[in-house]
């Protein structure tokens, strides 16, 4: 067991409370196979309008889709398009939408249900009960986060979360975004523990002063020692006080 004394901690997603796989897996690939439909029962929807629009812009398409057309023919443009992006892992604004879209669908249905490991909602539980502070950090977008966490596996967590943070307050790996983290929590960066599966992160937090863990899941990338970080395989083996 690793002791830890905090006042609040901030996880990663992918490789740390969930499988990287499930993302790669499951979620984009849900949106592929779901394009079409997709577009089909929604096209007069105002936000999928909204999407499209941003995917034309940042493709920077004019007059596009070409709205004279059948809207098969249109929404097979837009879907062709949306593929492109897809395979060259253009990370666009509109793409992010629409992909956002699909997805609610999908956990709406309950066709998608998010990956946690198991030792995750016990942990976060026990750690709720000891007055901890939980939050998250991805750079997965704070709506997507909310889905996520929303219809997991063991059921909605959200209510054990007090913040949600993105890449909009900055880049994982920037030592800013954590002095940022931390003046938000309003406690000094030593109570904190940052919880990752990347050395690049943990290094940004921890010259923020944050605690630091590195998440050693099945399937993540090997670390090369050695390792400046201690390192866990499951939440089960941490001991917050
Ligand atoms: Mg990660």
């Amino acid at each position: 067991m690793i002791p830890i004394q905090c006042d609040c901690i901030l996880l990663d997603i992918e490789g740390t409370t969930s499988s990287i796989s499930f993302v790669y897996d499951k979620m984009f690939p849900f949106v592929r196979e779901n394009l079409h439909h997709f577009l089909t029962a929604n096209w007069n929807d105002e936000e999928l309008t909204q999407a499209v629009k941003q995917i034309a812009s940042d493709a920077k398409l004019s007059d596009w889709p070409d709205r004279s057309l059948p809207p098969a023919e249109q929404q097979n443009a837009v879907a062709a398009e949306v593929i492109r992006q897809m395979d060259s892992d253009i990370k666009a604004t509109g793409l992010k939408m629409l992909q956002g879209q699909i997805w609610k669908s999908g956990f709406d249905s309950g066709e998608l249900q998010a990956h946690i490991y198991e030792d995750v909602k016990p942990a976060i539980e026990s750690w709720k009960s000891l007055g901890k502070d939980i939050s998250i950090y991805s750079s997965g977008s704070v709506q997507a986060q909310l889905l996520f966490f929303g219809h997991t596996i063991q059921g909605d967590l959200l209510s054990h979360f007090s913040a949600h943070y993105d890449t909009k307050i900055g880049s994982k790996k920037e030592v800013g975004s954590y002095d940022f983290i931390a003046n938000q929590m309003g406690v000094d960066p030593e109570k904190i523990l940052f919880i990752s599966d990347i050395v690049a992160e943990l290094e940004a937090a921890a010259a923020a002063g944050f605690q630091v863990l590195l998440s050693l899941r099945p399937g993540n990338a090997k670390v090369s020692e050695p390792l400046d970080q201690m390192a866990i395989g499951s939440f089960a083996e941490i001991a917050v006080s």
